[in-house]
């Protein structure tokens, strides 16, 4: 017999707003992030993050779907975040913006790690991005339509790991049946049916939007800290 779905995915990850706040609930207390500077010692920036970590327990990242992009005299982007406000984020940085150019596309998200909100002289509010908020940017290739379909799909499929993505049926039971193993979806590999018309199913009942970007959310949920950390630790080895 099939589990019963946990299907309230409606308080996880990109849905939840103390992680991802509106512009005007961003919580200045977690804008700040230990830095790894040229010359810091591995082991204490280690301890600082750790630290960090244990007092505030929350990531917080800004998102917002983009809707213009200007780059004249530097790149700036105009998104608009989960409460419809627009806002406005101005690359500072010495290469103006240069990195995101290519990647900023109307329609898909841009995402700024500890975000510090800022007031320019015109009124809009927003971010500048200066030389160290860099590689705080990041921007995902999808619609904010997309990835909240695919952040609930993924906490569909996690929370029910080892079943059918479609009919819930597990793993072992699906072995016992007809002897095969569940086959992952070929394009995200995270989504797992029992058979093709389980995954037909639920490809029509909305893995078509979600596809694309699970893979995309799950990078998100493992969090940019263990990307950081990784990078550190090889570097370190290699040094
Ligand atoms: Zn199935
Ligand atoms: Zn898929």
């Amino acid at each position: 017999m099939a589990a019963t779905p946990q299907s309230d995915a409606s308080q996880f990850l990109l849905r939840d707003s103390t992680l991802f706040p509106s512009f005007d609930n961003i919580d200045d207390r977690y804008t700040y992030y230990p830095k790894f500077e040229y010359g810091d010692d591995f082991d204490s920036y280690n301890e600082e993050v750790e630290e960090w970590q244990e007092k505030y327990e929350y990531h917080t990242e800004f998102v917002g779907e983009i809707k213009e992009v200007d780059n004249l005299l530097r790149l700036v982007v105009k998104a608009v975040d989960r409460s419809g406000k627009r806002v406005m984020i101005a690359f500072y940085d010495s290469n103006r913006g240069g990195v995101y150019e290519e990647r900023c596309k109307v329609g898909h998200t841009i995402m700024i790690q500890y975000p510090k909100p800022h007031h320019f002289m015109d009124g809009s509010a927003g971010f500048r991005i200066e030389d160290e908020d860099i590689d705080a940017v990041t921007v995902i290739p999808h619609s904010y339509e997309r990835l909240l379909a695919a952040n609930d799909a993924y906490f569909k499929i996690t929370g029910n790991p080892d079943t059918c993505a479609n009919c819930f049926a597990s793993a072992a039971d699906v072995k016992c049946k007809t002897g095969n193993a569940l086959s992952s979806c070929a394009r995200c590999k995270i989504a797992k049916y029992c058979n093709r018309e389980c995954q037909m199913a639920d490809w029509n009942n909305g893995h078509k939007l979600a596809c694309r970007a699970l893979p995309d959310i799950e990078r998100i949920e493992k969090g940019p800290e263990q990307d950081n950390l990784n990078e550190l630790e090889e570097l370190a080895r290699e040094g």
